[in-house]
């Protein structure tokens, strides 16, 4: 298939263009694509975004159109350039980052799809992952892949395609079908189909790669039934994965970064020694430990990824994701209606002294890690008479910290390391009461950073060396700007008061289900 959407023949306008030129970065995510230019000191000079849609054929099924995520992407590179004046010719190198999981599979010859992409958060794929714990795979499961068996990744996912769209099997056996997570779909469409490729961190969320041998594996393949004629190449997260065809974009650089958004969002903190930490405060918070050349088999409910695959170097991670944490705030006021903005929350939660006993385990879907326990639901423990506004909102923000405090426990605990440090990004973030909050329960510095695009400057990261546009990691680390630091100041006694009050809520939340 080739697009024809656009040829950019721009002179170069407003913005002055500097000594080696930019690198463009894309960040394809469940929401909105994204497109952004660089320039050699990490500054986005030029961004753009489009939404784009996200259906739910039936509860608990999540689904999007491959085609609509390829031509919004496009249609951004295009705008950043516009919007800019920056020429593709003055742009050195391409880096892609992308939400993570999500299936599409496509037709060999035609380049169709041959269903919608399934989603990452899709739990249309729960008795297939119960069949494969039934049936004993679960062990084998983590050991090969560092993954706890759940229908989030794209394994069994690419199954039920095979399984439930006609004609899918017997195409796939005969070789007339790929497989690609959105990367992969995006850098087959934008080279033309010249490159059938992902990378390291991508593949390592399959469920299907073996983290140890970096290969596909066979095993789990054949449990699966999934042939590996359907499966991409898999590259370093840095390096050759083509050009952009010139049907879909002219003078466009070669594409030279690729990883997932969160693991991109690791290099972008330059979370490159083992140990370093990043957590990212959205809508959930996912936080991602650099565990260097050891694969850490968690005892928490954590997993094991592969964090960083740059410079012939593979750095492994451990992953702990929570489900509601700046969703408690958008809780606070889209259904109870007691803020406006989340941006008062900070000023709103230092206007009272101390918590006042007062804890929220926002439960809504259950307990993540380091719990599990899907069947919990949500909590406010410790109301009083006095309890008003301040008192919620203060619970509410205090649960973020505290339920990030109890992922990077189990991190600690799981690699038997402790943490010198904790860089943080997202919306959140951003919220002078948290940090500081969390920084007095860690007791350790947490450290903003100062580009709030953490994963698309990774994706720049990882395109721009490369290309030799940044040298090497030292050359990044001296660029890298920090935004406010944290110390932590909190009274030990206090810190230990309100993490016992955490921790009995949180056995509440538990106990009233059971
Ligand atoms: P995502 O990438 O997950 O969509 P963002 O990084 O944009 O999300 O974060 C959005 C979330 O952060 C929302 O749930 C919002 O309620 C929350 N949020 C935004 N600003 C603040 C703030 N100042 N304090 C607390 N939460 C905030």
């Amino acid at each position: 298939m080739s697009i024809s959407l656009v040829d950019l023949t721009l002179s170069e306008g407003a913005y002055p263009v500097q000594g080696s030129g930019y690198i463009m970065a894309l960040d394809s995510g469940t929401t909105s694509v994204r497109a952004l230019i660089v320039d050699e000191y990490d500054d986005i000079v030029a961004s753009a975004a489009k939404p784009i849609s996200v259906s739910y054929p039936q509860p608990g099924w999540v689904e999007q159109d491959p085609m609509e995520i390829l031509a919004s992407q496009i249609a951004v590179m295009a705008e950043v350039q516009f919007k800019s004046g920056i020429h593709s010719d003055r742009i050195a190198a391409l880096g892609i980052s992308n939400q993570r999981e999500t299936c599409v599979v496509w037709d060999r010859d035609s380049g169709q799809p041959i269903y919608n992409a399934i989603g990452w958060q899709c739990r249309r794929t729960a008795s297939i992952v119960d069949e494969l714990i039934a049936a004993g795979y679960e062990d084998v499961i983590r050991d090969k892949t560092g993954l706890t068996p759940d229908p989030y990744f794209s394994a069994t996912k690419i199954k039920w395609v095979l399984d439930n769209v006609s004609g899918a099997r017997e195409a796939a056996e005969a070789g007339e079908l790929m497989f690609g997570t959105i990367d992969t779909w995006l850098i087959y469409n934008l080279t033309g189909g010249a490159v059938y490729a992902t990378d390291y961190t991508n593949a390592s969320r399959t469920m299907l790669f073996n983290i140890h041998t970096l290969d596909w594996d066979d095993e789990l393949l054949d449990m699966l039934g999934i042939p590996r004629s359907m499966l991409p190449e898999v590259r370093w997260s840095s390096g050759d994965f083509g050009h952009v065809s010139s049907e879909v974009m002219t003078h466009m650089p070669p594409i030279t970064g690729v990883a997932g958004d969160q693991q991109a969002s690791l290099f972008g903190h330059c979370c490159f020694e083992r140990g370093d930490t990043k957590n990212t405060y959205g809508t959930g918070c996912f936080m991602l430990m650099n565990t260097g050349d050891e694969i850490v088999r968690s005892e928490n409910g954590l997993i094991s990824t592969i964090g960083i695959a740059e410079g012939g170097t593979i750095s492994y991670a451990l992953e702990g994701s929570i489900f509601h944490a700046g969703s408690v705030i958008q809780w606070l006021r889209d259904k109870l209606g007691i803020i406006a903005d989340a941006a008062e929350t900070a000023e709103i939660s230092q206007s009272v002294e101390d918590n006042a006993g007062c804890y929220l385990v926002p439960a809504f879907s259950g307990l993540g890690a380091p719990w599990w326990d899907p069947t919990a639901r949500g909590l406010i423990a410790g109301l009083t008479a006095a309890s008003d506004r301040a008192t919620l909102v203060r619970a509410a923000c205090e649960s973020m910290a505290y339920q990030s405090h109890d992922v990077l426990r189990a991190m600690e605990a799981d690699s038997h390391m402790t943490l010198g440090g904790l860089s943080v990004d997202g919306a959140a973030s951003r919220n002078e009461f948290i940090m500081q909050f969390q920084a007095d329960l860690l007791g350790i510095p947490v450290v903003q950073t100062d580009s709030v695009e953490t994963t698309a400057l990774g994706a720049a990261y990882l395109a721009g060396l490369a290309v030799g546009y940044w040298e090497d990691r030292e050359e990044l680390l001296q660029n890298h700007a920090h935004g406010r630091r944290f110390e932590p100041r909190g009274d030990p006694e206090d810190t230990a008061r309100y993490l016992a009050g955490w921790r009995d809520a949180v056995s509440r939340t538990r106990t009233v289900i059971e």
